[in-house]
């Protein structure tokens, strides 16, 4: 599998600051935050599936401009995969016709751009010989994450959470875990904030990588645009040998 990040970003704003998404081969989308924007109209109208941790704005909002831009594109429509919690969520606040349509009614009901299929913590969505496991999370609103498996290797993305034991007994348990990208919402001074809101600031983020048992390559994602350098700073003052890096935009994961 190959996964691309087209946005890692906390916020928007500089030439690099996209909300969170990741491309994964040509045809999945994990999240889709402002980063889907950068992708040609070719490259959208080849999505089929779109994995979505949680209802938040900077993970979904570009769903709606997606489907606007392909839709009448594509053969089929696209499936969003999320739980049914996230579903209702995005039925009753973003695809209700006031703030844009139901495209699980255009251009027909029959034959839509969009449906929904539900997802529960701990189901497997086999995509070819892809596999994508739900991963639990800990947030403000029922979230998830996403564990990808190739068969040759597995990349494990946190979504947004707060300290999350659930999760580690799962990834100590991936015997090909090669990455994991872990969300850092927040500085430390803002540690109050992070625990309010369901983040981690990197003192959370050493405590939760304290739980992980076996070697992966470690990104942290979702920091504040404005607080990157003081972020990663106390990122690099984490007791233990290598620290976590900052994922980049564009940046490429194989496995
Ligand atoms: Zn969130
Ligand atoms: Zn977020």
């Amino acid at each position: 599998m190959r996964l691309r990040v087209l946005g890692c970003s906390g916020g928007i704003g500089g030439q690099h600051n996209r909300t969170t998404s990741f491309l994964v081969d040509h045809d999945v989308l994990v999240d889709a935050g402002t980063g889907v924007g950068d992708l040609s109209l070719a490259e959208l109208t080849l999505i089929d599936h779109i994995f979505v941790t949680h209802s938040h704005l900077d993970h979904v909002n570009s769903i709606a401009f997606f489907l606007d831009s392909v839709g009448a594109l594509r053969p089929k429509a696209v499936t969003v995969y999320a739980t049914a919690a996230t579903i209702e969520t995005l039925k009753k606040h973003l695809f209700n016709w006031d703030i844009w349509p139901d495209f699980t009614q255009i251009p027909t009901p029959e034959n839509p751009w969009l449906r929904y299929q539900e997802v529960e913590v701990g189901a497997v969505i086999n995509l070819g010989a892809r596999r994508i496991t739900v991963l639990p999370a800990v947030h403000t609103v029922p979230a998830v994450g996403y564990l990808l498996d190739s068969g040759k290797g597995s990349l494990v993305f946190t979504g947004d959470t707060g300290p999350n034991d659930a999760l580690w007994s799962i990834v100590n348990a991936v015997d090909n875990l090669k990455f994991i990208i872990i969300e850092t919402a927040f500085s430390d001074k803002d540690r109050w904030l992070a625990e309010l809101s369901k983040h981690l600031c990197p003192a959370m983020l050493g405590e939760e990588l304290a739980k992980l048992a076996r070697p992966a390559e470690i990104y942290v994602t979702h920091l504040k645009p404005s607080e990157i350098e003081l972020t990663m700073q106390e990122i690099e003052e984490l007791p233990g040998g290598s620290p976590p890096r900052l994922l980049q935009n564009n940046h490429v994961f194989e496995f």
